[in-house]
């Protein structure tokens, strides 16, 4: 039992570190693997260590609906009429217009890694929970 409960401590520090890798723009499930393989504070200290991936947050930020401030370049809504970071006037503008282009093919490549990494944690879990019942019915 005691065992049992420090792998789901240890799941769940690996689960924060991805969830902090994916927050700085990062690949969470591939942070979990990592974390779970080496350690969660080893995997931990080199989410920390990564520097966020601007480009991908970018992307996000473009999925959402958000659009750019052409003064600050700060994202901000897309049906804005003021920036919040740099108060500029914005022209408001259709939120499609701002999904058009190169960013919007990207993501859908990137969701579909992502899910298959997402399936892989998924399967661990299941199975770590499947090897406790199976030893408490054996005992
Ligand atoms: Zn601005």
């Amino acid at each position: 039992m005691d065992v049992f409960l420090l792998i789901v401590f240890w799941i769940g520090l690996c689960a924060a570190v991805g969830i902090y890798a994916d927050k700085k723009g990062r690949s969470g499930a591939g942070f979990f693997f990592l974390a779970f393989m080496l350690s969660p504070i080893i995997g931990g200290l080199i989410a920390l260590a990564a520097s966020p991936d601007k480009a991908e947050l970018d992307r996000r930020a473009l999925r959402e609906g958000m659009r750019k401030c052409p003064q600050c370049a700060e994202f901000v809504r897309a049906d804005a009429h003021r920036c919040r970071y740099c108060g500029s006037e914005l022209q408001v503008l259709q939120p499609k217009s701002t999904h058009s282009g190169e960013l919007a093919v990207t993501p859908k490549e990137r969701r579909k890694y992502d899910i298959i990494w997402w399936t892989a944690v998924a399967l661990i879990i299941v199975i770590v929970w499947a090897s406790f019942l199976i030893r408490t019915w054996l005992h």
